[in-house]
């Protein structure tokens, strides 16, 4: 490991102090009101994500550190082709980075096989910081070739990766929480960055509502994709996946073995009802963030 490779060694650290410090934050001013006991879905968090960490480590980055290597050695990628300063690459890498995660996201929920391991990351019954890393290692395994076309596509330095991955990462853990911004600030937030009401919309038992607001870190994406949601109140939205929203669900056996098993209609309550959005509650503008 070269003097480069420093930074990424403090990534794992500072992404614990921001779950820390957001997890308890979360605890004394709560955003939505929870379901299910903590304990039990921590437990089930955690372990999911322990073992997804193991295959980003073991597989997704080695794969995406040996491509990033590879089009520095050959020029290849777009960032490469660009007769532009350090500074200016570095700002077009990072958009473009966000931009085919928005895209990957999207597609997660487009291709059935994909949206088979996402739903295990959505079908949590509550949303909040603990969710952030909750993704079925299949989803993670199959992000390798995700990755490897992302960077080699893009070329970008080095140090646009690591910066990129540390607010990624801090832009997951801070999009999950169940934090209660003051309204006000989380709207001036919002026209930047995805924030926890945005992204608590995407994690509605509504379908359409589930099939908006991808973005990771830059809410425009879905502003110009027309994806965007955000004039439903947090305190409306049921979280979680309608199909499997019985508290048995949610088991780490049964959630680790989901993907493999026969579909159940997603959109589709145990009760036989579809989760409507009664429009009433709905302001008019899709794009102003409602409280
Ligand atoms: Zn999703």
């Amino acid at each position: 490991m070269d003097a480069e490779m420093e930074p990424a060694a403090y990534l794992p650290l500072l992404a614990i102090a921001i779950f820390a410090a957001l997890f308890a934050v979360e605890k004394l001013f709560p955003l939505r009101t929870t379901r299910s006991a903590l304990f039990g879905r921590l437990v089930i968090n955690l372990a999911v994500a322990g073992l997804a960490y193991l295959t980003a480590m073991i597989v997704v980055r080695p794969s995406a550190l040996h491509t990033l290597d590879w089009t520095a050695q050959n020029s290849f990628g777009l960032i490469q082709l660009m007769p532009a300063p350090d500074w200016a690459q570095f700002i077009v890498g990072f958009l473009l980075l966000d931009l085919s995660f928005y895209y990957w996201h999207v597609l997660n929920h487009k291709i059935p096989v994909l949206w088979r391991f996402h739903n295990v990351h959505h079908i949590d019954p509550d949303l909040d910081v603990s969710t952030a890393f909750r993704f079925h290692f299949g989803e993670v395994l199959l992000s390798t070739l995700f990755r490897v076309a992302q960077v080699s596509l893009i070329g970008m330095s080095f140090i646009t990766f690591a910066v990129y991955e540390g607010v990624f990462q801090a832009g997951t853990l801070f999009h999950h929480s169940n934090v209660r911004l003051p309204i006000r600030l989380e709207r001036l937030l919002n026209k930047v960055l995805v924030t926890p009401r945005m992204h608590g919309i995407h994690h509605s038992q509504v379908q359409y509502e589930t099939n908006s607001n991808f973005g990771v870190v830059f809410s425009w994406w879905d502003k110009l994709h027309r994806t965007i949601g955000l004039n439903i109140p947090q305190s409306r939205i049921e979280i979680g996946i309608a199909g499997y929203s019985m508290p048995e669900d949610n088991r780490l056996w049964h959630a680790l073995a989901l993907p493999f098993r026969k579909q159940r209609d997603y959109w589709r309550k145990p009760d036989g009802t579809i989760p409507e959005r009664d429009v009433a509650v709905v302001q008019d503008a899709r794009t102003y963030l409602a409280e």
